[in-house]
């Protein structure tokens, strides 16, 4: 039996449906014009009815120990202030020798000047009678999706890898000079700073967490 048309714009339980013109906004927790791009990038591969826009309410103190605490911690305040669904992330490097550190502290292991240079020399220093086989550590970002009524859900990506003796490449930022990601074939290794920003975009700690937020958003 053919079933009768349905009326346009209702559901098939008869709450009206969002048309398929109308758009959404999720806020996006950071002042880092690179990382709204990404997360503008990714967002519109699995939503396009959703546009990201940046924050720009009042600053939260990020006095978390975790990765997930402070992302939380930064788009809950978003989602607050904004009464919109808010996504924030907060990342590192872990060094397995320090016992995780620099960790959450990664942006000012050198002191609150946040000298990305003084850092990774200042690590590289620390690790400097290290063997190779104890130089590994792994990249983490932690992204956050927090919703106006409370819901909160955190996804995590690692990417493997080790420091090398000495910083090299003029890519990326931060400790990107000094880590060697795992799976490169012997003697060809390259420091993240050597590669390129598309080839570390489709292997990076940021990558994965995105690949594992998609299902997220999807549901959003
Ligand atoms: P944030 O989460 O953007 O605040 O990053 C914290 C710190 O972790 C940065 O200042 C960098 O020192 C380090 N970091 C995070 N992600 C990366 C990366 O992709 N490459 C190099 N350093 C990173």
């Amino acid at each position: 039996m053919r079933r009768p048309p349905r009326r346009a714009g209702r559901s098939p339980r008869g709450a009206c449906r969002v048309s398929s013109g109308a758009r959404r906004r999720i806020v996006l927790a950071t002042h880092n014009p690179h990382k709204v791009a990404e997360f503008q990038a990714l967002v519109a591969s699995v939503r396009s009815d959703l546009d990201v826009v940046p924050y720009d309410g009042p600053e939260p103190v990020e006095d978390g120990v975790t990765f997930a605490q402070n992302a939380l911690i930064k788009a809950r305040a978003a989602a607050a202030h904004t009464r919109l669904p808010a996504l924030a992330d907060d990342s590192g490097i872990c060094v397995d020798v320090l016992g995780g550190a620099p960790g959450v502290f990664s942006a000012y292991w050198a002191g609150h000047a946040k000298d990305a240079g003084a850092n990774l020399e200042l690590l590289l220093d620390q690790l400097s009678d290290v063997a190779d086989p104890h130089r590994t550590a792994q990249f983490v970002s932690t992204i956050a999706l927090v919703t106006p009524g409370g819901g909160a859900e955190t996804v995590e990506g690692r990417w493997p890898g080790r420091l090398a003796r000495a910083a090299s490449g003029a890519g990326g930022f931060g400790y990107d000079p000094v880590f060697i990601p795992d799976g490169q074939e012997e003697g060809a290794q390259r420091t993240v700073g050597e590669w390129s920003a598309e080839e570390k975009n489709a292997h990076s700690h940021r990558a994965r967490a995105f690949a594992a937020l998609q299902p997220l958003l999807e549901r959003l």
